[in-house]
């Protein structure tokens, strides 16, 4: 497909797949194919640098997407990190530095479906660990929650954090048992407050540029679902989580109610943890008053 070769004078498409935007000098974002229920627009891939290059969740195994992110680059790509595992996150990885011979930098996946079991890290950063190039600083944190084996990574010169899927923009996040934790996801929430951010790129929609509003926000989202079942669960007397459903997420679009059912389950896990709620012959019934 040629360029074209008049300018275009309408404003930026800003989350379209093809082409990457520059969200600051040697931060550029480029959108994969692949819209959809679960992935929004898509999932962000961001190219990090302009000498060499870091390339921060390459995303699903497709082919367009891994030739423009080459075609984007610039520069030598030397590094390809990925926040976590899921198949909308990694698969291109391992394809990317095959060609590239770029060093795959994250965490090993856990067990489990819907895990990427080809992305095997050459190096894996823990918590607090860093990835320095001639140009940028980043600082892995560890923010399991959505997956146990979820990094954020902050631009230290910027103070901007790349969220993966612990926070996007738009929607909430699922979390879904058993790798997902809605104890840690809450608890590694709060931990992001302790970093000062500027503001948060995720790996689906639009850049956040409240960082820590949307983190309270989140959090009392959470916290308000959490009441709801709660009083679904007197209300209803010993519900399964099937009938729980229905009324806690009485909001929700009717396709995500599959989805729906698996944060609805960490909650339950969660408060039974908490030692609030215990299940019983698949029906659940408080603890306590
Ligand atoms: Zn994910």
């Amino acid at each position: 497909m040629p360029e074209p070769t008049t300018p275009d004078t309408r404003p930026p498409a800003l989350l379209k797949a093809g082409s990457a935007v520059e969200l600051a000098p040697g931060i550029r974002r480029l959108l994969a194919p692949n819209a959809g229920l679960m992935t929004g627009p898509g999932t962000n891939t961001y190219l990090l640098g302009k000498k060499e290059i870091v390339v921060l969740d390459p995303g699903p195994a497709i082919d367009t997407h891994i030739r423009a992110i080459q075609r984007a680059a610039g520069a030598p790509i030397r590094w390809v990190l990925v926040t976590h595992t899921h198949a909308d996150h990694s698969p291109a990885a391992t394809l990317l530095a095959r060609e590239t011979g770029a060093t795959l930098v994250g965490q090993p996946p856990p067990a489990g479906p819907n895990q990427d079991q080809t992305f095997s890290p050459q190096q894996v950063l823990k918590d607090q660990e860093y990835l320095k190039t001639s140009e940028l600083t980043l600082q892995a944190i560890h923010t399991p929650g959505h997956a146990s084996n979820h990094l954020c990574y902050l631009h230290q010169e910027l103070r901007w954090l790349f969220t993966g899927d612990h926070l996007m923009s738009g929607s909430t996040v699922v979390i879904n048992p058993p790798d997902g934790n809605m104890k840690h996801y809450l608890e590694s929430l709060e931990r992001l407050k302790e970093f000062n951010l500027g503001k948060i790129l995720p790996g689906h929609g639009e850049v956040i540029t409240d960082p820590d509003q949307t983190i309270d926000w989140t959090i009392s989202h959470r916290h308000e679902r959490e009441t709801k079942i709660i009083g679904a669960i007197r209300e209803q007397h010993n519900p399964t989580t099937m009938e729980l459903l229905a009324t806690v997420y009485d909001d929700v679009d009717s396709r995500l109610l599959p989805m729906a059912e698996r944060s609805l389950l960490a909650h339950l896990i969660k408060l039974g943890e908490d030692g609030r709620a215990r299940e019983t012959n698949k029906h659940w019934t408080l603890v306590g008053k």
